[in-house]
Order: structure tokens, then sequence, then C-alpha cells
């Protein structure tokens, strides 16, 4: 008998007044008993919608049907032939606009807990089952991958399996790409991410880090080295600025800069050798998820008022509705239909201060969304000491600049051919963020995989 309850059991979490001042996971995950209550939710529908809505494909139902027989490694190996990251798409996922958006019980009542569930199944397998993957007989190709992300490590990982010897080239000390160096602690624990790394070395993945590719070695040198294909998954890492003045005062980060020093150095902790403004009042500016990530860091840190600038309304912000939700919680201020016009300096060079405008919605503009216009004398100061500008990233120019004949977009973007990331050199495919400028985890897992496929085809002409 299916569970007919119109809610997703709930996810069990920090309270928002105690987790707002640790760096400590937020959610806890649910207990068995909620897992396979959860699952009893799913009616095994015979037209799967949930599943069109997985851009890698996992076959939800089978998954969830397992879990709810409490057979926790059998869902565990249903969603591992599609995903190579689960615990990691577990927990930062956009659900409600993929996999969950599709659920038929999200039609009266809440989807299934689809991420929810893959989380669990993910942690129950990472917890009991301690067996080494057995690694795979080697096929005598080489293949390079450039960048360590979720699009690296998916092409990594598939290839490694079909027998590749497959060497990751990473730009920073640590591999993990903005799974590390990006989501914080507190969405997505470190230790989980590198669990998923240590997995691909036991396959026989050589990842060496420190290792720019376009300043340590060219594509060229890799392609005259023995790689007989590269892959690049150098994702979009160029922080964007405003351009307005104030810009250069001490106190104003890039939220890129901001959350390597809390993530990846681990600026909070007490003694750490990165430092890091302990700032008492911080306007971060933007509202996606990385605005949100950079404001609840910097709460964490010990700011007594943290605001989100943003220049539209509630309903434009890009960040998911649930790290909206947790920042409101967390006393995150939201000053929507605000936009900056310059950050004001005392006389030591430090910010004393963001002089804002407010703003009203016009028409619509090229990406439908409603343009926002300023109110004539609406000039404000919000007094801060800290600014962090989270307005978007681009990738980097390095590997285009170094690399003859590799075509990319005006912004930068590399330009592929979508059925099989081949760029415009041979053998030379590209995906992730590094194509598509920022997007998601699991849409750059989806390039790794379909460049895994199309280099095999390519290498050893057969179909994985
Ligand atoms: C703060 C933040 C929060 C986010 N939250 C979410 C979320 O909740 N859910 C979600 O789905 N997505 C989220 N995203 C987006 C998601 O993380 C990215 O879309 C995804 O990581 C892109 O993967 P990628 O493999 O293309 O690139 P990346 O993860 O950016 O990895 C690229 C790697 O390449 C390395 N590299 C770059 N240049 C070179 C070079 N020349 N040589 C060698 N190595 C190089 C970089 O150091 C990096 O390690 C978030 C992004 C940020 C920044
Ligand atoms: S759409 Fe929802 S209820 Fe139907 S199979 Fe998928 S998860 Fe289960």
């Amino acid at each position: 008998m299916p569970n007919m309850s119109l809610k997703k059991n709930e996810m069990p979490s920090q309270e928002p007044n105690v987790r707002n001042k640790n760096f400590r996971e937020v959610a806890l995950g649910y207990s068995s008993e909620q897992a396979i209550d959860e699952a009893k939710r799913c009616l095994n529908c015979k037209n799967r919608p949930c599943v069109s809505g997985c851009p890698v494909n996992i076959m939800i139902p089978d998954f969830i049907a397992k879990m709810a027989e409490g057979n926790f490694e059998g869902a565990y190996q249903v969603i591992a032939k599609s995903s190579a990251l689960p615990a990691v798409c577990g927990r930062v996922c956009p659900q409600e606009s993929q996999c969950e958006k599709l659920c038929v019980r999200g039609k009266k009542g809440e989807p299934v807990g689809i991420g929810r569930l893959e989380r669990f199944a993910a942690d129950w397998h990472n917890e009991h089952v301690k067996e080494a993957p057995e690694k795979p007989r080697p096929n005598g190709h080489k293949v390079a991958v450039i960048g360590s992300g979720p699009s690296g490590l998916t092409c990594a990982g598939d290839l490694a399996r079909l027998g590749y010897e497959v060497t990751v080239f990473e730009a920073l000390h640590t591999a993990g790409g903005v799974l590390v160096y990006g989501i914080p602690e507190f969405r997505l624990p470190k230790a989980i991410v590198q669990k998923e790394i240590d997995g691909l070395k036991e396959m026989g993945v050589k990842i060496e880090t420190n290792m720019v590719i376009g300043r340590a070695l060219s594509i060229d040198e890799l392609l005259e080295d023995g790689f007989e294909a590269v892959f690049i998954g150098s994702g979009a890492g160029l922080p964007r600025f405003m351009n307005i003045p104030g810009e250069n005062l001490k106190g104003v980060y890039s939220a890129n800069e901001f959350l390597t020093r809390v993530n990846l150095m681990k600026a909070y902790l007490p003694g750490s050798d990165t430092p890091i403004q302990h700032a008492k009042r911080v306007a971060v500016v933007g509202g996606g998820n990385v605005a949100m990530d950079a404001a609840r860091c910097a709460k964490r840190l010990g700011a007594e008022e943290v605001y989100i600038v943003y220049r539209r309304s509630e309903k434009e912000l890009p960040a998911r509705a649930e790290e909206v939700e947790h920042a409101k919680e967390e006393g995150i201020i939201f000053k929507l239909l605000n936009n900056p016009a310059k950050i004001l300096g005392d006389e030591t060079g430090s910010v004393k201060g963001m002089e804002c405008l407010e703003m009203e919605l016009g028409e619509p503009d090229a990406s439908g969304r409603r343009r926002p216009v300023e109110k004539q004398g609406s000039e404000f100061v919000l007094d801060v000491d800290c600014v962090i500008m989270a307005i978007g990233t681009s990738p980097n120019p390095l590997i285009k600049s170094t690399t003859q004949g590799l075509e990319t977009q005006k912004w930068g973007g590399i330009i592929v051919e979508e059925e099989t990331g081949l760029t415009s050199r041979p053998n030379v495919y590209a995906g992730g963020d590094a194509v598509t400028g920022a997007a998601t985890v699991i849409l750059a897992m989806g390039a790794g995989k379909t460049a895994a496929k199309a280099i095999h085809k390519k290498l050893c002409g057969k179909e994985s």
C-alpha cells in the first residue's frame, strides 16, 4: 500500500539559531524508517515522468522501490549506474526544478523527496560498504582531463571504468572544483567529496594537483605527450564585478575569493593560516546560490547583520527556494529591488558603506524577466564594512588563449558539438561550466558523461 500522505517526510535539520554559528551540515538526513516511509509515497508510475526530469536519467522508481523494501544497497546500485556522485547530487541538485518538478505526487501535495532518498542511499552505502571498487583491465589508451570539478571527475570515472589510463590535471592544491572551493561545508561536507575522489583513485585515476594547464603544460603538449584525447572541464571561475566606484577598497571580495578562503582554505577554523575579514555588517550583491552561500558563511563568521542586495524581486531570485528559505531562517536580511551605485571608503581605504538605489520592475528583458529600472532620487546608504560581489562568473580565458584553434563564444564559453562535447580541435572535448557558463553540478556531470562516451567511441570504436 503506498503512503498517500500529501507531505514529504520532513528533513531533520539543525535549528536555525544554532546552525548559523557553526559550519556543520545543516540537513541531518533521514533515518531508515523515514526513508522507507518516504519511498512508500512513490506510485511507481508506468510512464516515469521523474526520470525524464533527471539530466543523467537515474532510474528513479526502480531505486525508490528498493528503498521501500529496505534494500538500501540495491537502491544505491541502481543510482550508481547513472550517477558518479550520488551523495553530492542528493545534497545539492535543484530537484525542485528537475525530477521532483515532474513527479505526479506533486500535482496534489508535495512530490516524493527523491533527492532526500538519493542522499540516504548514498550515505548508507558509504557508511556500510567498505569494498574497494574493482580496478578495470587497462585498454592501453591514455586520456587527460583538465579540471577536477563534477564534469572532469565524471568523465574521468566513466573512462577509467572502461580501462582508460586517465590523468586529471587540477590547478588548485585540492581536487573537487566548486564542490570543495565554492559550496560550503554546511551544505556539502568535504569528506563526502573526498570519498568520491578516493574511489576514483582506487580505480586507477591519477590526479595531479597544482597543475595549471595553459601555464605548466599546454593542451598541445598533452597531446604530444601521448594523451590521445583531452577533456576540458575547467569551469567558470572568473568572477565578474559591477565596475562601480569603490570596488578596489579593502573589504570588497568577489564571492569566489571569499568562499575559497572560507571553504578550501578553512579560514573559519581558529588558527587557520588564511586571513579573512570577520566583518560586522556585510552586503552580498546578487541573488543566486553563490550569494546565499556567501551570506550564510558571513553570518557564521560572526557578522551581526548580513544583507542580500538584489535588483529584482523575490520572484526572480535565481537561488534555489530551499536556499533562500534557509538563509532567511538564519537571519539574512533581503534588500530586494535595490541596486548598488558605489561603495564608500573611509580614510584608511576600507569599506564604510554602500550607496544603493531603489528599483522597480519594468517590461521583460531578453531573459524573460522583468527589467529593473532605477527609481529617481531613491539613493540611500547601507551601513556595511564588507561587500561581497556574487553577480556571476565566466570561464577563465587562459585555456582559450594558449590553445590555437579552440573556438569560444564571445563571453568565453568553449564551443562544442552538443551530442559529443567535441570542440573545434580534433580529439579535444569540453563540458560543464566551461561550455555553458555557471550552471549546475548535474549538468556538468551529464556533460562529462557525454564526452566520455564520445571519446570511447573515437578511440575504441565502441559504444559504452
Ligand atoms: C558557491 C557555489 C554554489 C553552488 N551551488 C550549487 C548547488 O547548490 N547546486 C548545483 O547543482 N550547482 C551549484 N553550483 C554550480 C556548480 O557547482 C557548478 O555548475 C559545477 O561545479 C560545474 O562543474 P565543472 O566541472 O564544470 O567546473 P568546476 O566545478 O568549476 O571545476 C573546474 C575545475 O577546473 C580547475 N581548473 C580551471 N582552470 C584550470 C586549468 N587551466 N588547469 C587545470 N585546472 C583548471 C578549477 O580549479 C576547478 O577545480 C554552485 C556554484 C558555486 C560557485
Ligand atoms: S513521478 Fe513520482 S510517484 Fe511517479 S515514479 Fe516518479 S517519483 Fe514515483
